[in-house]
């Protein structure tokens, strides 16, 4: 946080300096666009043919195809859920929080792509359908779907509290993914990573630049939808904050399920889908 008050006096030019108007750092227009259209008519395809139900507390893994969907759908009352996304065959290349907000802002909505790790660092997800865009950014500066968030996890909790709490997000996360791929639970850990808070409402205050929560206004049939642009293992873990609008890292708050159901537009449409290749970058870094 900037202290309130500062060591150092301004310099002349203070005001001329903090008057400059800001550029964006990368304009989306720029990006490989995502063909809306085609995603659109594999829409009206698919069927729905996996769901799983995701107990309050803890996590689940599913597989989707490249070129499916899947939903992410509210049921019962309001809950934030974290998501994670790896390759289904290679858990190394995973989901890029910090990239993704570079690229589209601090939190995403539809036409949004999620991005992966580097040096594959391409398109893994685009958000096909959000039932929440109507919300926009509220009068606190805040929104819904943010990749600025972390994870709510036990270590951060034992610095605050002294006391183990062991279902947050990132152990949730990682019991799922150590029982989806038989992983030894320490060796899972390491694949768990920042995650893309679904339905959560969050921002930084306005003064003090703060991560801020507030109520979120996901309601029961609400629901975040992705297509799979590569083939994906999907984790999500069902917040212990619930709708995050007190505190999250206890017992406390009261908690729902979250449904991630798959939709698949058939193969001849899968087919058609034309997967994005890793990054064409060279790998040299400037030696020969
Ligand atoms: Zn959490």
């Amino acid at each position: 946080m900037k202290l309130k008050n500062p060591n150092h006096s301004a310099p002349d030019m203070a005001e001329a300096m903090q008057s400059i108007r800001p550029v964006i750092c990368y304009s989306p227009e720029t990006l490989p666009q995502p063909d809306m259209l085609a995603m659109t008519e594999a829409r009206k395809l698919a069927v729905k043919t996996a769901d799983i139900t995701i107990a309050p507390r803890d996590a689940g893994c599913i597989e989707v195809p490249a070129g499916a969907f899947f939903r992410i759908l509210s049921v019962d009352g309001p809950q934030v859920g974290d998501l994670n996304l790896w390759n289904a065959h290679d858990l190394t290349e995973r989901f890029y929080s910090g990239k993704t907000r570079a690229l589209h802002g601090t939190h995403v909505s539809t036409g949004d792509r999620v991005w992966s790790s580097i040096p594959s660092m391409r398109p893994m997800a685009t958000i096909s359908d959000d039932s929440l865009d109507w919300y926009g950014f509220d009068e606190f500066g805040g929104s819904v779907h943010d990749v600025i968030g972390t994870r709510c996890d036990p270590y951060t909790g034992r610095l605050l509290t002294g006391d183990d709490y062991h279902y947050c997000c990132h152990s949730n996360l990682t019991r799922a993914l150590a029982s989806y791929t038989g992983l030894p639970l320490h060796e899972a850990e390491v694949h768990v990573h920042d995650v893309l808070n679904v339905f959560m409402c969050t921002g930084f205050t306005r003064d003090t630049g703060q991560y801020f929560m507030k109520a979120s206004p996901v309601r029961p049939g609400d629901y975040l939808e992705f297509f799979a642009e590569i083939d994906l293992l999907v984790g999500l873990s069902a917040c212990p904050g619930g709708d995050c609008s007190s505190e999250h890292s206890s017992d406390t708050a009261s908690c729902h399920p979250l449904v991630i159901e798959v939709w698949d537009p058939g193969e001849p449409a899968r087919k058609r889908h034309q997967m994005p290749q890793v990054n064409a970058y060279s790998r040299t870094h400037g030696i020969s």
